[in-house]
């Protein structure tokens, strides 16, 4: 460690929705941080407000290739997350969860780093168990089109439990679920984003299926706290550890959520249901209650008008600190 608490901090995919999040807080706790990215789904619109600062740092980088730094800590939130993203260049997707990995992890048992991975809750695929707990090994399709994104973070998972029993790394795993809030990409087809774009726009809002599959959506400012207060745990908590939001919802309720928060008079279309789509998920996030002293504490409406604002401000051309 360099002097005193101030940590030397890694944040890979610093330039996406949650690590440019992430990156912020650190800097406000006193770190130096090393954004790294490729921008592939990342923008430098996230981090700008970051790259005067003297303790931020970055650097365009691709984590499928070995990266050579001395750090005291590492998140590894390299990987786009929305499945458009990550099915447009599925073969670059499993790469980055599993080389990325192997450099991380590589890097981490140099220099003595604890490394955190930003797992998924996709690592149980389309769930037989309600709600999700860690014990749960999953019911993932290994060939379909979710595979690259689904496998690609099992194995990272795996990669690290190998590394920490084989080599003594100090890992820490957090399965993220369902997270939404300002910075996500507008493009990025997620379902909060979609939502409230096309109710800003006024176009119609594309519901997937009948709407009755259910996800529990978390907002970034828990879910990023629930992070740092798993990096700082004793060596010997590694996890998985579910972090999100226990509150479930249909996607059909969560676009009536936002019709009424927007104020929005756009109407309902009915899409296809990709395929594999997961039906029913939600976190039993008792493990992080009790590990970490965690839980979220921002409501679904909270979240969403916080979310909205950013939107609102982006799609009229002003600058929003959010
Ligand atoms: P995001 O797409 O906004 O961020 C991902 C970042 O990683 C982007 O800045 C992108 O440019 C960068 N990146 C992608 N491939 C890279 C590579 N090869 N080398 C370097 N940088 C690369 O997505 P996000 O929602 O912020 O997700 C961050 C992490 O959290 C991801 O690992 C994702 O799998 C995980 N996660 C997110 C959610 C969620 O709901 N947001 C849920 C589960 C897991
Ligand atoms: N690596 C890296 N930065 C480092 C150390 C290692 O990117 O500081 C990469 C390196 O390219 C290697 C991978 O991490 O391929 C795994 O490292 P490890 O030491 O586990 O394996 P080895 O070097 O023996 O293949
Ligand atoms: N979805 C939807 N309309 C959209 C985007 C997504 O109905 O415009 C649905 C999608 O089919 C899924 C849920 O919303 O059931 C969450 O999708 P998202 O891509 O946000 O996340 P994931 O499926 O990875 O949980």
């Amino acid at each position: 460690m360099r002097g005193g608490t101030r940590k030397a901090v890694l944040v890979t995919g610093g330039a996406g929705f949650l690590g440019s999040y992430l990156c912020e807080q650190l800097i406000e706790h006193g770190h130096e941080v090393l954004c790294v990215d490729n921008f592939f789904t990342g923008t430098k619109r996230n981090i700008a407000h970051l790259l005067d600062h003297p303790r931020f740092e970055l650097l365009r980088h691709d984590v499928t290739f070995p990266l050579y730094v001395e750090v005291d800590e590492i998140y590894n939130f390299a990987c786009p997350a929305s499945p458009i993203h990550y099915q447009h260049d599925p073969a670059q997707t499993t790469k980055t969860s599993v080389h990325g990995a192997i450099n991380m992890l590589g890097l981490a048992k140099r220099v003595g780093a604890r490394i955190l991975q930003a797992s998924t809750s996709e690592v149980y695929g389309d769930p037989k168990q309600h709600p999700q707990n860690e014990d749960y090994w999953g019911h993932v399709n290994p060939i379909g089109p979710r595979a690259c994104y689904d496998e690609g973070k099992r194995c990272a998972e795996t990669l690290f439990f190998d590394y920490h029993r084989q080599h003594r790394v100090k890992i820490k795993v957090v399965r993220i679920f369902n997270t939404y809030g300002p910075r996500m990409h507008p493009n990025d087809g997620r379902v909060v984003s979609n939502f409230i774009v096309q109710a800003l726009r006024g176009e119609p809002i594309t519901i997937y299926g009948d709407g009755s599959q259910t996800r529990a959506f978390c907002y970034r400012d828990d879910l990023i706290a629930g992070c740092l207060r798993m990096m700082n745990t004793p060596d010997d908590v590694v996890g998985p550890i579910n972090i999100g939001n226990p509150h479930e919802s249909t996607i059909l309720e969560l676009a009536e959520s936002v019709l009424a928060l927007t104020g929005s008079k756009s109407s309902l279309v009915r899409k296809p249901l990709p395929q594999d789509d997961p039906i029913q998920r939600c976190p039993d996030i008792g493990r992080a209650r009790q590990q970490l002293g965690w839980e979220p504490t921002v409501s679904l409406e909270t979240g969403l008008k916080r979310t909205i604002e950013y939107f609102d401000a982006l799609l009229a051309g002003r600058t929003t600190r959010l």
